[in-house]
């Protein structure tokens, strides 16, 4: 008996989701599900930085979230199919007032605090600054880019 399987949605959550459980179920039948598709989706204008928060998860399973997407979305970045995909990296400076080191900072490449000769200028209105490389997600990239490559050849269907 072949498993059925449903996912609702079509955004980078559905379409990983059903890109996941195909490459761990191989012999199941995937479909998605979804009244919107890419471009309608918020995925398709997400921000797309990859800042691993995971709150309210246990903090293993957070980990074991963040680092399997770290490595997922940095070999893309640093592959032939970074254009393609939407996947790049991106370096730059997040100024707050929450926790000293949040805990998605174990996934961050080369995370630093902010240069002692920046503080006057960036810490005026906040407690600490950080520096440091991770990767953006171009939403109206990566949607197709998953679709073409894992949804439209293989087991997995779409319908609307
Ligand atoms: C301006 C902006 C900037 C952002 N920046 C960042 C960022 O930098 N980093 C970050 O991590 N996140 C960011 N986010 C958040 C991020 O975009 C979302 O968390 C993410 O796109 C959610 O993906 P999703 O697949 O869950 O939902 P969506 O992309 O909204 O997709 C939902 C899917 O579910 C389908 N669906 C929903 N209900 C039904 C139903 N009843 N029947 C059938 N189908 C249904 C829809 O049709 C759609 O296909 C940002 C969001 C916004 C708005």
């Amino acid at each position: 008996m072949v498993l059925k399987i449903a996912v609702i949605g079509a955004g980078i959550i559905g379409l990983s989701s059903a890109v996941a459980v195909q490459n761990r179920l191989q012999d199941a039948s995937v479909t998605i599900i979804a009244d919107r598709l890419t471009r309608h989706t918020t995925s398709h204008g997400s921000g797309g930085l990859f800042v691993p928060e995971a709150e309210g998860i246990p903090e293993a399973l957070g980990n074991r979230w963040g680092k399997d997407g770290a490595e997922h979305f940095f070999d893309l970045a640093t592959s032939s199919e970074s254009a393609s995909s939407g996947v790049s990296l991106v370096s730059g400076l997040e100024l707050h007032n929450g926790e000293k080191l949040p805990p998605w900072a174990n996934f961050m490449i080369n995370l630093q605090d902010i240069p002692q000769e920046l503080k006057p200028y960036f810490l005026k209105y906040y407690k600490y600054g950080h520096m440091f490389t991770t990767a953006i997600i171009e939403g109206n990239k990566y949607l197709p880019w998953l679709t073409n490559r894992y949804i439209t050849p293989y087991t997995v269907s779409l319908c609307t």
